[in-house]
């Protein structure tokens, strides 16, 4: 039976491969949600230096995504929903092209199949064995120079492991009603935590545990357990000041990077989800609630979500600034696995009605993130810019 089972697999892959395609980058908050938070934060700022973010905000959204580039690299998705497609059985040149143009090398008459060992599954193509994570409805390929994002660590979960029920990949069924299997490479292995702050790991509300100075947290708990927590305050201190020196330095192309990462940041910590232990539901058997709600349910009802930043203002400490941005997330936090658990209620699966339902639920914390995300992005391109002496931006 097993081997039944596997020999199924090792040709379902084969042929969901063949329909392997480019498809654009899809990141924690969603790319385009990042995108429409910069977009917006272009459109709050003062007249100084409102016509230079205008100018320059396509670039700009493009390079709010630039973080999560750097963690690690959507290489192509494979669709996973042609079920009639799945009789050829060739690997085709193209696809092969596909892979070796991002560095994978498919030899001729390589084989594709998909195993499990040890409890955990792998999808071998020619010689090289990839790891392969789930999540939700979706499957993430990892490899040695693989990562997945929100995912902090290489090792790809256990499929149908204990507090993992919802989906366990264990029939063709299951496997063609996945919507994807997106293959990613790592990036920047320092570049994760820098995304988020676990801030509840910092003992009760208002987390007062945690000194606010980088060299003070670290004196009291030690740089692994700081770095392991998060360090998004810190980094959103870190490219404030790098903005304001390329502000100085008169350099668009510096500017408009450093402004683009700094939103990225600035708007992943507004992410109630970002600033908390049980980022991902793990703890309260809520596996995929991240992805589920900034990605799936920003991009299904992204029409419905109207941003309306407002105006950017003086940051007096931005060090303080995002520190207080992390416990306004975080009061949110609740709420958002509260909708997830209510959504799923009655529910077989993470499909329409539940979305639907989520939406219903939490889509006013998306809303309300968004903008404020939008407003304090401006707030810091602003601040940088009083810092820098208010140069004179083209
Ligand atoms: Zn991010």
């Amino acid at each position: 039976m097993k081997t039944k089972i596997r020999s199924t697999f090792i040709s379902l892959s084969v042929y969901a491969i063949l329909i392997a395609c480019y498809a654009p980058q899809v990141f924690p908050w969603g790319s385009n949600a990042h995108e429409r938070m910069t977009d917006a934060a272009c459109d709050s700022l003062p007249p100084e230096i409102s016509p230079f973010f205008d100018k320059h905000r396509q670039k700009l959204a493009y390079h709010s995504n630039d973080p999560d580039r750097w963690r690690r690299e959507l290489l192509f998705r494979i669709g996973l929903k042609y079920e009639d497609d799945l009789n050829s059985g060739q690997i085709t040149e193209d696809l092969r092209q596909v892979f070796e143009t991002h560095g994978i090398n498919f030899p001729q008459n390589a084989s594709v199949s998909l195993r499990g060992k040890n409890g955990r599954w792998y999808i071998t193509i020619g010689e090289q064995e990839y790891p392969i994570r789930k999540e939700a409805d979706k499957l993430y390929l990892l490899g040695d120079k693989a990562d997945i994002f929100e995912n902090r660590s290489a090792e790809p979960v256990l499929l149908g492991s204990e507090g993992d029920t919802h989906f366990a990949l264990d029939t063709k069924e299951k496997l063609l009603s996945l919507t994807s299997l997106n293959v990613y490479k790592t990036g920047d292995r320092a570049e994760g935590p820098r995304h988020f702050l676990d801030i509840d790991i910092y003992g009760p509300y208002p987390f007062v545990e945690l000194p606010h100075d980088y060299d003070e947290a670290v004196a009291k708990f030690g740089v692994e357990d700081v770095t392991k927590r998060g360090l998004a305050t810190w980094r959103i201190a870190d490219y404030t000041r790098l903005l304001s020196e390329a502000m100085k330095s008169g350099d668009t192309k510096k500017i408009v990077g450093a402004a683009g990462a700094l939103a990225h940041y600035i708007e992943d910590i507004h992410m109630p989800l970002h600033v908390v232990k049980n980022y991902n539901g793990q703890l309260t058997n809520q596996h995929g609630v991240h992805q589920r709600f900034e990605d799936d349910m920003v991009e299904a009802y992204g029409e419905q979500i109207h941003l309306a930043p407002k105006m950017a203002s003086e940051l007096e400490d931005p060090l303080e600034a995002a520190f207080d941005i992390v416990l306004d997330s975080y009061v949110y936090a609740d709420n958002l696995l509260h909708a997830d658990r209510k959504a799923k209620l009655g529910e077989a699966t993470y499909g329409t009605p539940y979305l639907e339902k989520l939406f219903r639920l939490s889509g006013w914390i998306a809303v309300q993130r968004m903008n404020d995300a939008a407003t304090a992005t401006a707030s810091y391109w602003y601040t940088a810019w009083l810092r820098a002496g208010k140069p004179e931006l083209k």
